[in-house]
């Protein structure tokens, strides 16, 4: 452990539009705040491809394009934005420690929690195999759906993750067949409408994956079954896509902060950003799991950061 402890007033940790909208109000507010990047710098939206929902952005914008303009709208008013990602908290009193890759330790005055949720997988075998070597598993379309231009892909997923990645995938690839588990979407109608439109989406209703099957290197097809009739049938694709929801990343503070069933951060107080312990704040989608838009999670950023301002304030 490093010996230096680096005292700050607001310690983000999180860099996805909760992160940066937190930055932007809290440098304003003159609270030189300091801001972790986190293991995936710009967040979920860096693997997004068009975003044509948040407003302001006429004709839409990239995910990542969105990503780096709100860094440097951070940076701007003073955030001091860095590598690196929160590994151990201890919260208790009025200074809050946090350790920044195992070894730098950081005692904050308010702390702003923005870290977001990371991609599920099925957890097979064979799919963490080929996910693990690169050959062929993927869990974020727009990454690395490259890769597979003018191939047969496979997505698995029925929300509008899935659509909007089956979609994306079907303008690079030549066939993409989309499995649901169930007889029906759970993605939004336009979203569902889209992807029944696209003429080399082909969609396998009640269908699960058995098996990712491969050479050992590179994924050649996926086995599938279908639960109402039984029927296995193998499917040949080189790329097998994984788009069936998100875990919120918030594991290194369930020791003291308060966490709901599923691991997301539960809000102290309705309409606030506080969580159990005072001084720490949470934003975006580490405790939403129902609305997990870009604008909702730039919206308790702010709130996020007004919160914290104003314990500050009252400290002082
Ligand atoms: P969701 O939780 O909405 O959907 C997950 C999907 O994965 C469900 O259809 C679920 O199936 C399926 N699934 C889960 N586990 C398995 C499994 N083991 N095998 C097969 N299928 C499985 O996640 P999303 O990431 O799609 O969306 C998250 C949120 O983000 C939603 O609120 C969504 O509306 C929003 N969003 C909005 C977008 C937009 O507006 N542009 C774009 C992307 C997301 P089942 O239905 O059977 O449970």
């Amino acid at each position: 452990m490093s010996n230096t402890i680096e005292n700050i007033k607001c310690l983000i940790i999180g860099s996805g539009p909760a992160g940066y909208t937190a930055a932007i109000y809290a440098a304003r507010a003159n609270m030189y705040p300091v801001l972790y990047q986190g293991t995936q710098p710009g967040g979920q939206l860096t693997t997004t491809n068009e975003v044509e929902n948040f407003p302001g952005y006429v004709d839409g914008v990239t995910g990542p394009e969105m990503m780096v303009q709100l860094q440097q709208q951070a940076q701007r008013f003073g955030t001091d934005v860095r590598d690196g990602w929160a590994t151990k908290v201890h919260f208790s009193g009025d200074i809050h420690k946090v350790w920044i890759n195992d070894t730098k330790e950081i005692h904050c005055e308010t702390v702003i929690i923005s870290t977001g949720a990371t991609a599920k997988y099925l957890g097979l075998p064979s799919e963490q195999y080929y996910l693990q070597t690169g050959g062929g598993v993927s869990a974020c379309a727009v990454c690395d759906g490259f890769f597979y231009r003018n191939q047969e892909v496979v997505i698995v997923g029925a929300g509008d993750s899935a659509c909007e990645e089956a979609h994306y995938l079907a303008k690079l690839c030549t066939k993409v067949t989309m499995l649901v588990r169930k007889n029906e979407f759970r993605a939004s109608k336009i979203m569902v409408d889209r992807v029944q439109k696209t003429p080399n989406i082909e969609i396998l209703y009640n269908t699960e994956t058995e098996e990712v099957l491969g050479d050992g290197q590179l994924v050649t097809g996926v086995r599938v079954v279908n639960n109402v009739t039984k029927e296995v049938r193998e499917i040949s694709c080189t790329g097998f896509f994984v788009a069936i929801g998100h875990h919120p990343n918030t594991d290194i503070f369930k020791e003291f902060i308060d966490l709901d069933e599923t691991g997301y951060i539960k809000y102290a107080q309705p309409g606030s950003s506080k969580t159990n312990v005072t001084g720490v704040f949470v934003s975006g989608d580490a405790a939403d799991k129902t609305y997990r838009q870009a604008i909702t999670a730039a919206g308790t950023g702010c709130m996020a950061a007004l919160d914290a301002e104003r314990y500050l304030a009252s400290l002082h």
